[in-house]
């Protein structure tokens, strides 16, 4: 469909009435269990796809919108169809089959009779009651009709043309709808950060409207205009931050470097490597701005195991031989401590000394560590955004890299700069079109590595169902026994961090007891200690474990190249980007390694469930996958979930908003240049600051 020039035409919408007086703050903050019909079981539930508070609800869009169906008499019905019918509930029954429970009721019309089915979903039979009027949408077959959806008589008419929310297997429709209905309900006024002069100029409607025009829209070209609307907030934001944020930076200056010397001469031969042309490539980039004395903002961007570390390090040594010093900063500990243990590593037989500061250190070692730091007696520093507290003071920071920086908010990331001017190159793991990349980095030079290292086999990716399970785990022990290591990876489950790591330790004692009885397994996971979980990588990577069962804590940055096989425990409940980041802890050496995706029965998936597994083992390409997890989630979500702050794109689908992009930039262009809005700016980017804690 045709993007809406203006955003008229939703005046009409006065079903809402408005009380500019509500709470709305307390209102978007309320826990969803307030709702009703939500219990601690619901809760739960709904958090697993994000939702833990009122707001929330509305501030996560449909991933699409079922079209409407043609309405047909039972008698009708021909052949492989969608429909929606409408008839009383004659009978209703239910039976198992394996894991799948199915519910089965007679519909009847005054044309015919049908038998409707239902997967899953056994809360549904005590509201089928014989004599209860009835509409259904879903699919005939010559079986009867798959019901996708329903509503009984008296509810609100869903069954046509409805929203289609991110949802499990246990969490249907209905109630994801029906929550969004008492939640607009709830809130009437969600506030609104742009003033009405603003909204007038760019013919807006009002946040309030949009929010209904996106999650009751009467037609798709309405809830076209709601997105088009809240996305354009959120673009308008983003522009002013980068536009702030590009303002400082015209203004830093930094030292110049010079030339690489000879500790970058010592480290280049000291690899057991030859370079690949594009890491060669993306040192003279980074050689050319470290000549400047413009501070550097490089985006370095490369698959899983396209060899960042290596660049990265090359650019922190450059400071070192400077007689300066570099950070590196990750989004985990996990991930601090892996790149601490590999630069230790490199580093150690070239004089360098690299410490390590994340905030699960005694106080005592923080303390000591911090010393290292202002000192200047630590040469490189790794850390957790613990290195961008206050009581951190570098002695003289001239290099600083940004690991996986998707994850960290504009503010985050302007954190470790604020106050100093190092050189900074951020790595991600994420391929971003150039489009969103310049949208969401701003005017970041970009370097790629688009091509693995020369050795590498790309990972053979199988999915097998539960029942297979055992065959998995046989190819795995085929490989303990040539001498490889392997990964185990606990399924993702809902509840706490405390609950997650007591069920890997039950998962791995099982193991040990059954599957792998006779190797030798660790158990990674998020409430290790640092010194445990130190240790327990050290060994890993020293051989003297066979098998890590872990959590997702392994997602990033674990790189033992003689792990060659995984085994992904319930991968159906894993997103893409997880399960790429995942498959990519193996496959890093010149070995042909193995992903294995185990599942329950296809029946039993969700939809989009079977796609992301399809997509794993169709493609290993990392921007393959990014786009088909575009189609499946749409495009927010590209730069990762645990994203926070501005770049949080909920609503913004790049490719289409090419226009959208084009307005807000002017937008923001025209309200920083002290035009009549000016003083809008601080508002809005207060306002988004807080909606970033969504
Ligand atoms: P990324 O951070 O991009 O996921 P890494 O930097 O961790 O990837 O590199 C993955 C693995 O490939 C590491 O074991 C690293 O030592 C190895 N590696 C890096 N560059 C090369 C190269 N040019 N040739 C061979 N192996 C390489
Ligand atoms: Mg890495």
């Amino acid at each position: 469909m045709r993007l809406p020039v203006g955003f008229a035409g939703l005046e009409t919408l006065d079903a809402w009435p408005r009380t500019p007086s509500a709470p709305r703050q307390e209102r978007l903050e309320a826990p969803v269990d307030g709702l009703q019909g939500v219990g601690p079981t619901i809760a739960r539930r709904l958090a697993r796809v994000g939702l833990m508070r009122v707001g929330d609800l509305l501030w996560q869009g449909p991933r699409r919108y079922e079209a409407p169906v043609p309405s047909k008499r039972i008698s009708e019905l021909f052949g492989d169809e969608e429909a929606v019918i409408e008839g009383a509930v004659r009978s209703c029954s239910s039976r198992r089959r394996g894991r799948l429970q199915i519910l089965t009721a007679q519909i009847a019309d005054e044309s015919g009779e049908i038998k409707a089915t239902w997967f899953n979903q056994p809360w549904v039979e005590s509201r089928l009651v014989p004599g209860t009027r009835i509409r259904l949408r879903g699919r005939s077959n010559r079986y009867g009709f798959a019901v996708s959806s329903y509503d009984l008589e008296g509810e609100e008419e869903t069954a046509a043309f409805a929203p289609v929310y991110p949802s499990t297997e246990d969490l249907s429709q209905k109630k994801l709808r029906e929550l969004r209905t008492q939640a607009l309900r709830l809130v009437r006024d969600p506030g609104d950060p742009l003033r009405g002069s603003l909204r007038t100029l760019e013919h807006l409607p009002l946040r309030s409207d949009a929010l209904v025009a996106l999650h009751r829209p009467r037609s798709l070209a309405e809830a076209e205009i709601g997105r088009c609307s809240l996305a354009y907030e959120e673009l308008l934001v983003l522009q002013l931050a980068l536009l702030r944020q590009s303002a400082i930076r015209e203004e830093a200056s930094a030292e110049a470097l010079g030339p690489p010397g000879a500790l970058l001469e010592r480290y280049r031969t000291g690899l057991p490597f030859t370079l690949t042309g594009d890491q060669e490539r993306a040192i003279e980039e980074i050689d050319a701005d470290l000549a400047r004395t413009k501070p550097m903002q490089r985006l370095l961007q490369g698959d899983v195991g396209s060899g960042k570390t290596v660049v990265a390090l090359y650019a922190l040594l450059r400071a070192v031989e400077a007689g300066r010093q570099g950070a590196l900063m990750t989004p985990t500990e996990t991930l601090a401590e892996q790149h601490f243990l590999t630069l230790d590593q490199l580093c150690g037989s070239l004089g360098v000394r690299v410490s390590l500061l994340t905030s699960s250190l005694r106080a005592q070692e923080h303390a000591t560590v911090r010393q290292l730091i202002a000192s200047g007696d630590a040469h490189i520093v790794v850390g957790t955004h613990a290195l961008i507290q206050k009581e951190v003071d570098f002695h003289d920071l001239a290099v600083a890299v940004v690991d996986e920086q998707h994850r960290f908010g504009v503010r985050q990331r302007s954190a470790l700069v604020e106050g100093r001017s190092p050189h900074v190159l951020h790595l991600t793991a994420t391929p971003i079109p150039r489009t969103l990349a310049l949208t969401v980095y701003g005017d970041l030079e970009t370097s790629e590595l688009a091509v693995l290292p020369e050795n590498r086999k790309p990972v053979v990716t199988a999915w097998v169902t539960e029942d297979r399970s055992s065959e998995a785990y046989r190819r795995l022990r085929r490989h303990l026994d040539d001498g490889r290591q392997a990964f185990v990876v606990c399924p993702l489950i809902e509840e706490s961090e405390t609950q997650i790591a007591r069920a890997a330790e039950a998962e791995a004692k099982r193991l040990r007891g059954g599957e792998l009885e006779g190797y030798r397994v660790g158990c990674l996971h998020g409430r290790l200690g640092t010194v445990e979980r130190r240790g327990l990588m050290a060994r890993f990577k020293a051989g003297e474990l066979d098998v890590l069962v872990a959590t997702t804590v392994i997602e990033v940055g674990v790189d033992v190249p003689n792990a060659t096989i995984m085994i992904v425990q319930e991968a159906d409940r894993f997103g893409l980007a997880q399960l790429h980041q995942l498959r990519g802890r193996v496959g890093r050496g010149a070995e042909q390694s193995y992903c294995l995706l185990v599942s329950r029965a296809r029946e039993e998936l969700t939809e989009s469930a079977v796609e992301r597994l399809e997509a794993m083992v169709e493609t290993t390409d990392g921007f393959e996958l990014a786009e088909r997890d575009l189609e499946i989630r749409g495009e927010g979500q590209l730069l990762g979930a645990r994203q926070s702050g501005f770049s949080d794109l909920r609503f913004v689908r790049l490719r289409r908003d090419k226009n959208l992009l084009q307005r807000a930039r002017e937008a923001a262009r025209s309200l920083e240049d002290g035009g009549p809005l000016a003083d809008e700016v601080d508002r809005l980017l207060g306002d988004a600051d807080h909606l970033g804690e969504h």
